[in-house]
């Protein structure tokens, strides 16, 4: 292992997509280590959103459908774009609401439970909203969370097994529903083998993306998944609470939406204002009511970029990054007590590292005074995401030069070991 600077700044020069740096807004000249949690803010996004804010100006009610973007049609042409990144069909993804909102929407389309097959799988590890989420919707269908809400085991209470999810898959599973990256420790999960395992049950089978779109390449329809949610502020640098995404494989796209609202409506047939409901013929007929255009409008720009560089190499930079990254932790501090928690192996990573530490919050505390942007997650979980698009190689060497520096010197025990109430 090559620890020095110089060493950082050749990768940087030899790193197709260093040129995207400039596009970005460093608050403060921050070493931005949190894609993961918020992207950062480009120039492009800036530009699309204001570009939206222009056409309200100057147009008024006539916005919704006139100008190169009319707003009637603004979320499904951006749909048609965001397909690729998860190896969708067009038609198959629609750009609305948020993860949450769009997990009640899967479910309540395609969760049809009977009284032999009415479970639903989740996992002991996943993230809180998704299981107030499954449960509360258990709950609207008359059914008893504990019950009809299973979860897989961790054993090491970081990642998950295929047998442990095997084993959970019983006669009366009816839906089986886990993160593509869990985001506490990185662990890429096997999508392909999960579904094939789920679907060998007659199990349907959804992914949660929020740690993967951006960052790992899908192959979403190939692979047969029955639907996927996301949100597109984390690695896809949309804004804080931009809207998020759903995938519909085509073969449900006769279900009609659990939660029908008019703009799941077929776009020829919905100011007809009759009370007869026409769906969409796709992915659309999924969305409720009158999209958030200004939550929309920053991922037209932010896009773009994905679009130029091109989802493989954005994936070969990440897994450079994280790789280096855990290398020069080990070379550098590995005396200090940090255990790496996320999988070995490129197949088996997502774009972030994960470091257990005892002394976790303290540590991200300090870290935020030395300008780095961390992410700490309870109990002891510190996430560093470099992220393709805004870090380089010599941020990663310049971010574990000043965490060294915290070590060494302990000036993390200058801070209390409790989190801050947005962590
Ligand atoms: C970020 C994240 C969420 C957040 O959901 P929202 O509805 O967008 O607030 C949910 N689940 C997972 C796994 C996440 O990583």
């Amino acid at each position: 292992m090559n620890i020095t600077l110089e060493h950082a700044q050749q990768l940087d020069k030899k790193d197709e997509l260093s040129r995207f740096k400039q596009e970005f807004y460093f608050p403060g000249n921050q070493l931005y280590m949190d894609g993961n949690s918020l992207g950062l803010m480009s120039k492009r996004s800036e530009d699309t959103l204001n570009k939206l804010m222009d056409s309200w100006k100057s147009k008024g009610i006539d916005g919704w459908t006139e100008g190169d973007e009319p707003w009637f049609t603004y979320s499904e042409q951006l749909s048609q774009r965001i397909a690729p990144m998860v190896g969708a069909k067009g038609h198959e993804v629609m750009v609305t609401g948020s993860i949450t909102t769009n997990i009640h929407q899967m479910l309540a389309t395609l969760f049809h439970p009977t009284a032999e097959k009415n479970v639903i799988v989740v996992d002991e590890l996943n993230f809180p909203s998704d299981i107030y989420a499954v449960e509360s919707h258990l709950r609207l269908r008359g059914l008893d969370p504990d019950m009809a809400m299973r979860k897989v085991k961790s054993d090491d209470g970081y990642t998950l097994t295929l047998a442990a999810i095997e084993e959970m898959l019983t006669e009366d599973v009816a839906i089986l529903m886990l993160p593509s990256v869990l985001y506490r420790s990185g662990q890429l999960l096997n999508i392909e083998r999960i579904t094939e395992m789920a679907h060998s049950k007659g199990i349907l089978v959804g992914f949660d993306l929020a740690h993967s779109i951006g960052a790992v390449p899908h192959e979403l329809h190939n692979q047969k998944v029955d639907f996927a949610i996301w949100c597109h502020y984390k690695y896809m640098n949309s804004g804080p609470g931009g809207s998020g995404g759903l995938f519909i494989h085509e073969r449900h796209h006769h279900e009609l939406p659990g939660l029908a609202g008019w703009f799941g409506s077929d776009k020829t047939k919905q100011f007809d204002m009759t009370h007869d409901f026409t769906k969409a013929s796709g992915a659309g007929a999924y969305q409720i009511g009158t999209p958030n255009l200004f939550s929309t409008a920053p991922l037209s720009g932010s896009i773009e970029m994905f679009e130029e560089a091109g989802m493989k190499d954005v994936r070969l930079k990440s897994l450079a990054l994280t790789k280096y990254l855990r290398d020069l932790i080990q070379s550098e501090i590995d005396s200090y007590g940090f255990v790496d928690v996320t999988p070995l192996i490129d197949e088996e990573r997502g774009g972030h590292i994960a470091l257990a530490h005892p002394e976790a919050a303290r540590i991200c505390k300090a870290l935020k005074q030395a300008n780095v942007v961390p992410d700490f997650r309870s109990p002891d979980i510190i996430r560093l995401a470099p992220v393709s698009f805004y870090s380089s190689f010599e941020d990663v060497w310049e971010m574990v030069q000043r965490l060294k520096k915290i070590m060494v010197e302990e000036t993390y025990k200058n801070f209390s070991n409790e989190r801050n109430v947005v962590a």
